[in-house]
């Protein structure tokens, strides 16, 4: 099966105009495969920046824009939070959900996240949804219970059929920042067991999912990872920063 593949940047709280337009440049020289596409997901002030700078310089469609956040309502009354309308203002069609930050940091339960994946899916946004277990879940062996505590409700809430529209990124919490890379057999290991739980459900679905590994991904590990069969690209924080080391890895997905 020939899915799509992504390599998504997350930017989380960093970077500025300056790194808008280096990375817009630099993303105009990059050489992507077939069926490759590049999310990159600046802070809410910088998306419209990014848009802009995109087709100043007619950047490939193959380079889309990403938020980190939106907020499941459609508008009102919620200081300091962002709907899909606004987002689609500005040129944004991707959307992380359920980054283990948002989850650990702003107590975002997996039935809010599943509110967020329905907004997105209703606004014609794609999710790109983040899993993951911490370190003391995987020592005491619950990877598994809890990437399908945390798949359940998104699937009961928008329904299998919707996850044609969805991205999953499997992204174990200790590998996330912390230069600790889940190793390519243990991340593919995982990965398959999430095809497989969606398969359970609707195999035709699960085919198609692309899913991303995220957690410490870098310039040097970044092959060895794509080349698993299971893992459909990435999700990078930190070297996502480094426009040349970014390139890297979205010419080897
Ligand atoms: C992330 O925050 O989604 C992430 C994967 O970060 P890093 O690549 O820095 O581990």
């Amino acid at each position: 099966m020939n899915r799509r593949a992504i390599v998504a940047a997350n930017w989380k709280m960093n970077g500025g105009l300056a790194l808008v337009s280096t990375m817009v440049s630099e993303l105009n020289k990059v050489t992507l495969n077939d069926n490759v596409a590049v999310v990159v997901c600046p802070s809410f002030p910088y998306l419209a920046a990014f848009s802009q700078a995109s087709s100043a310089l007619n950047l490939s469609t193959s380079i889309q824009l990403g938020a980190q956040n939106l907020n499941e309502n459609a508008q009102g009354a919620f200081t300091g939070e962002v709907s899909t309308a606004m987002l689609q203002e500005v040129g944004v069609s991707y959307v992380i959900v359920g980054h283990s930050e948002r989850r650990s940091i702003y107590n975002e339960s997996s039935e809010l996240v599943a509110e967020k994946v329905a907004a997105a899916l209703n606004a014609g946004l794609t999710p790109i949804l983040c899993i993951g277990e911490s370190e003391s879940e995987r020592a005491n062996e619950q990877t598994e219970q809890v990437l399908a505590a945390q798949l359940q409700p998104v699937i009961e809430r928008v329904g299998i059929e919707k996850f044609t529209d969805v991205v999953i990124a499997y992204e174990p919490v200790w590998a996330i920042g912390t230069g600790k890379t889940a190793s390519p057999e243990m991340a593919q290991e995982t990965h398959q067991f999430i095809r497989e739980y969606i398969a359970k459900i609707d195999e035709s679905i699960a085919v198609k999912v692309p899913l991303l590994y995220g957690g410490s991904v870098n310039a040097k590990n970044c092959e060895q990872l794509f080349a698993q069969a299971d893992i459909d690209g990435g999700l990078i924080g930190g070297a996502s920063l480094k426009a040349e080391e970014f390139n890297v890895i979205c010419s080897a997905a």
